[in-house]
């Protein structure tokens, strides 16, 4: 530390520029040695001093090249520490030798997760629906607007359960909680990895299919409104529980509140059809 402390004035700002002066002034020394020897002696040797000048400015400049790659990793590590302590996410850490940069890129990776795990925790509990477990609104927004980035053809689903309240009156409101996790699951089971599902709230659900003509998701979700209305067992003893849906199709996150409300209407619609429907938006 004496010698770091003591060289702090040349550069008090990067320790990379003192590092190259201290190596510039280093491959100096023979050229300088060779100056002063034939000052002394007085015999001048002009070959060999340009010779000495010329390989030492070469040493120069691929010395200091070589240090400053060589530095590199640790300009991304301190980089990466200071992402961290501001609550970033660091993404992938770069492994490095099994040496000081290596010791020290292990020691920026540990730091990373362990504090990428209670926030990755936070931001879990913010997205999530406690009585369910899948994605609530804010958690349903944000995986959207990720798949939204991506220009292609999505579709929006609002599925509301019919007569919700007259089972919770009739059966208990535990009945309809359970009745609520056992659709979520079951809408969750039907659809493809790449679709988003939320409980958009009370006894709504949201679906979002991307990649998904207005076509294909209406028999996705016909198929499964045709399920739920069969299933025996979704918590609900004797009575047939079913819901109706509201489609409209996404082109793009800007327009997804324009499509959810013509969402809305489409399942207004259907509610006013006489449930049980799914009804797509007539554009
Ligand atoms: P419709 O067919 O027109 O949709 O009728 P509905 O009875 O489903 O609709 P309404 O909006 O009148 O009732 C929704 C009910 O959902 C009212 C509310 O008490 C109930 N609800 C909302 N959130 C929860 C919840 O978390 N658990 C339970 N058990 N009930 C809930
Ligand atoms: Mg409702
Ligand atoms: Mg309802």
């Amino acid at each position: 530390m004496r010698f770091y402390r003591a060289t702090t004035f040349l550069f008090p700002r990067s320790f990379e520029h003192r590092i190259l002066f201290v190596c510039f002034g280093a491959v100096h020394v023979p050229l300088i040695a060779c100056i002063v020897l034939q000052a002394i002696t007085g015999q001048w040797q002009l070959t060999t001093l340009v010779t000495l000048l010329v390989a030492t400015l070469i040493g120069t400049g691929l010395g200091l090249a070589a240090i400053h790659a060589l530095l590199a990793p640790l300009s991304q590590a301190t980089a990466m520490l200071q992402a961290i302590q501001t609550g970033e996410r660091v993404p992938v850490v770069p492994q490095g030798a099994n040496d000081l940069v290596g010791r020290l890129l292990d020691g920026v990776a540990t730091a990373a997760n362990e504090s990428a795990a209670p926030i990755e925790r936070l931001t879990d509990a913010a997205e999530r629906d406690p009585l369910t477990g899948i994605r609530n609104r804010r958690g349903f927004l944000d995986a959207a607007e990720q798949v939204l980035r991506s220009r292609g053809n999505a579709v929006l689903a609002i599925i509301d359960i019919d007569r919700f309240k007259t089972i919770n009156d009739d059966f208990g409101h535990d009945t309809g909680d359970a009745l609520l996790r056992s659709l979520a699951k079951r809408i969750e089971d039907h659809l493809r990895r790449s679709d988003i599902a939320a409980r958009w709230g009370g006894e709504e659900f949201a679906v979002l299919l991307p990649h998904t003509t207005l076509d294909e998701a209406r028999l996705v979700m016909e198929r499964l409104r045709a399920t739920v209305a069969l299933d025996k067992g979704l918590g609900v003893e004797d009575r047939a529980v079913t819901f109706s849906c509201g489609l409209a199709p996404v082109r793009s996150f800007a327009q997804l509140a324009d499509a959810t409300k013509q969402a809305d209407e489409a399942l207004y619609a259907a509610k006013n059809a006489g449930r049980n429907q799914v009804h797509v938006i007539d554009s």
